[in-house]
């Protein structure tokens, strides 16, 4: 009897497949459940091997159990990208699987990949169509339409542009031409106005992706999508891979948001995914922004993307100015300059709607005792505690531990506190006080906690006058307010004079989409910058509100400087709960790298939040001038690590083009 030999990823975090035997020929990518020690666990068969060497008695290799399914988790394009992703991030292939595979198919059960044969029809309701494109809609939607193979598009369109709408003349070319669509957003939460829009505009059901749902209702979307019931996705990063029958089309809204970098456990950009699954599926691609990424800006420079642009805003109203306030000399009332108050009155008394951006939650983010002065921190990380007024209580927002306030000082029994800096909750009492008759409404991620708490606030901006919203990041996206024509930025300081390398990409994001939010149908609306450095060159060139020339600026700084999109960046990460097993791993790695000439290692050093969770963190950069360098790098350093006694005391990880180097 013939016996046929499998390479099989096992659920576990591990760098390397198994080897199994059996009789049956089984497709690549299909579930089987295998011996492992003395467990039965899930494996996927990655390829059919020959022979292996190493056998040299009868039963040295373990058989498969049983296979699973009669259908492989995926085609051939998702399986290729989960091998790619496995190895492009240096990450356990079993883990990459468990990303995409839902949760119900992970484990060892009575469920299964079973064809459904439910099928929906989809058309497009007309009705929806309430207005004409305008010239620039038009030519987008014709040059994206009649994209073939892979064809990756950069879509810049101004907030208030109408990309969403040309999202769905898009897609409706495909539908019709019995193809699939997946559209990737940042957020679900922050994006229901998406959502509703597609679901308005198609009959037929969308299926909506993404990690808060039940374990159950993900398994039902992704088999309705894997079979051709649903022919519409959208989701967030965990559906980059979701299998959809005939797909045609991949669309990624706010492609540069952060939110598609996935920064625990397997640190992946979904949008980097998403292209490579384009790619090997031979297909278009959409990237939808008003602020693009810069590593997007790039491809579209090296001529490797399409720029499809959307200049102006449908209602032919320009950007609102972008006004800088100096504080230096004007005295805050929970982080409120009186100037600002003074702008938001007028507003409010013109009927019209005022946007508060503060990117900090909470009350207070600093706890004080005003004799001796103790700092209120984490017993676990290295972070100070955020006092919350409406839980009273003080709060890790790194681990989310939640303490008592202290009735005294725990160094000199004091019992004068002292509460420095504003968050969410403190700014809304104070303009509370200001405001008495107007509805102040909050968005952060205390407010939006429970299920369809955004949906019941969006409503309530919508439906109200005069009104001030007082929020996070939660607030600068993707929304569309047309009653607000003022944006204030409470702290942007922050942002202009972090040392992270992409900071400055990041706060002219932010603050061009925060002001994106105000004015949509107002000429005068404006935005106000409150800030302590009116003088700096990066926000006055940001204030101009040319994010485009602003970028291309980053763009020349970085190719000059060798930084990313440049050049490739890998941070070693390392946690463990003493410092020592830290310093002695990543000096003995760098050690290792200290003849070669190709790459540049700086560290050991400590990470921005040196501790988390009761474990310290260290880490290295390694900086290399090709993805194809790094990449031999830590192969190296894989093979090697598995070797040391020292990988045992810690816990490590690459983080491959990161984004956050805390
Ligand atoms: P973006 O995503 O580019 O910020 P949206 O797609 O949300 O912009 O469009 C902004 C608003 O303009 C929406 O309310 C939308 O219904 C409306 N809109 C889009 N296209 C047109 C058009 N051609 N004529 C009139 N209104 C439009
Ligand atoms: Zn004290
Ligand atoms: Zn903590």
């Amino acid at each position: 009897m013939k016996i046929f030999y499998y390479d099989i990823a096992v659920s576990l975090p591990l760098r390397q497949c198994f080897t199994y035997s059996s009789e049956l020929k089984i497709t690549k990518g299909t579930r089987v459940s295998v011996p492992f020690g003395k467990r039965k666990i899930v494996g996927v068969v990655i390829r059919n091997i020959q022979k292996p060497d190493f056998l040299k008695k009868a039963g040295a290799i373990k058989k498969i159990i049983a296979v699973l399914d009669e259908y492989p988790l995926f085609d051939k394009p998702i399986f290729d990208s989960i091998l790619w992703s496995s190895d492009y991030y240096h990450h356990p292939i079993g883990e990459v699987f468990n990303t995409f595979v839902p949760t119900e198919l992970r484990k060892i059960n009575n469920k299964k990949i079973e064809a459904l044969r439910e099928f929906s029809e989809y058309s497009v309701n007309e009705d929806d169509k309430k207005f004409d494109l305008t010239k620039d809609q038009e030519k987008a939607v014709k040059a994206l339409s009649k994209s073939k193979g892979f064809s990756p598009t950069l879509l810049y369109g101004v907030t208030g542009s109408g990309k969403t709408e040309v999202y769905l003349r898009v897609a409706e070319t495909f539908i019709k031409n019995n193809k699939s669509v997946l559209v990737l957003v940042p957020e679900i939460n922050l994006t229901p106005q998406l959502l509703s829009r597609f679901e308005n505009r198609f009959n037929g059901e969308i299926g909506i992706y993404h990690s808060k749902q039940t374990a159950a209702k993900r398994l039902k979307t992704w088999l309705k999508a894997k079979f051709g019931s649903i022919k519409i996705i959208v989701g967030t990063r965990s559906s980059a891979l979701v299998p959809l029958d005939n797909i045609g089309l991949i669309i990624i809204d706010e492609e540069h948001d952060q939110s598609f970098r996935q920064s625990e456990g397997f640190k992946f950009s979904a949008r980097d995914l998403s292209i490579k699954r384009a790619q090997l599926a031979n297909i278009p691609i959409i990237l939808g922004s008003a602020t693009p990424s810069l590593q997007t800006l790039k491809l579209v420079k090296e001529n490797k993307f399409t720029r499809v642009d959307i200049p102006n805003r449908v209602d032919g109203n320009k950007p609102p100015k972008l006004i800088v306030l100096d504080i230096n000399n004007s005295p805050l009332i929970g982080g409120v300059a009186r100037e600002t108050i003074e702008a938001m009155q007028s507003t409010i008394d013109r009927g019209e709607q005022v946007l508060v951006f503060i990117n900090r939650r909470g009350f207070a983010p600093l706890y004080q005792c005003g004799s001796c002065g103790w700092v209120a921190d984490c017993k676990s990380c290295d972070t100070n505690l955020v006092f919350h007024q409406a839980r009273n209580r003080l709060i890790c927002h790194r681990c989310e531990s939640a303490y008592s306030v202290n009735s005294s000082c725990p160094a000199c029994k004091s019992n004068d506190f002292n509460m420095h800096g504003a968050g969410t909750e403190r700014v809304e009492e104070v303009l509370k006080s200001n405001f008495v008759k107007t509805p102040i409404i909050r968005v952060d991620h205390d407010s939006t906690k429970k299920v369809g708490a955004m949906e019941a606030i969006v409503k309530k901006i919508h439906s109200s006058d005069a009104a001030i919203l007082v929020g996070t990041q939660m607030l600068a996206k993707g929304h569309d307010f047309p009653k607000v024509t003022l944006s204030v930025i409470l702290n942007a300081d922050n942002g202009l004079i972090s040392p992270e390398i992409n900071a400055l990409e990041k706060i002219s994001q932010l603050l061009i989409q925060v002001s994106g939010r105000a004015g949509r149908n107002n000429n005068l609306a404006k935005v106000i910058i409150q800030t302590r450095y009116p003088d700096d060159i990066n926000l006055n060139k940001i204030k101009t509100g040319d994010y485009m020339k602003f970028a291309s600026q980053c763009l020349s700084t970085n190719e000059q400087m060798n930084l990313p999109p440049f050049t490739t960046l890998c941070l070693l990460r390392c946690s463990s709960p003493t410092q020592r097993s830290n310093v002695d791993f990543l000096e003995k790695a760098v050690l290792i790298l200290s003849n070669r000439t190709d790459i540049n290692v700086i560290g050991p050093l400590p990470s921005l939040v040196s501790k988390s969770k009761g474990n310290y963190r260290h880490q290295v950069y390694i900086h290399a001038p090709k993805k194809t360098f790094l990449n031999k790098v830590l192969k190296f350093l894989t093979t090697e690590f598995e070797k040391w006694p020292e990988s045992n005391k810690v816990k490590w990880s690459f983080d491959i083009d990161p984004i956050d180097l805390s």
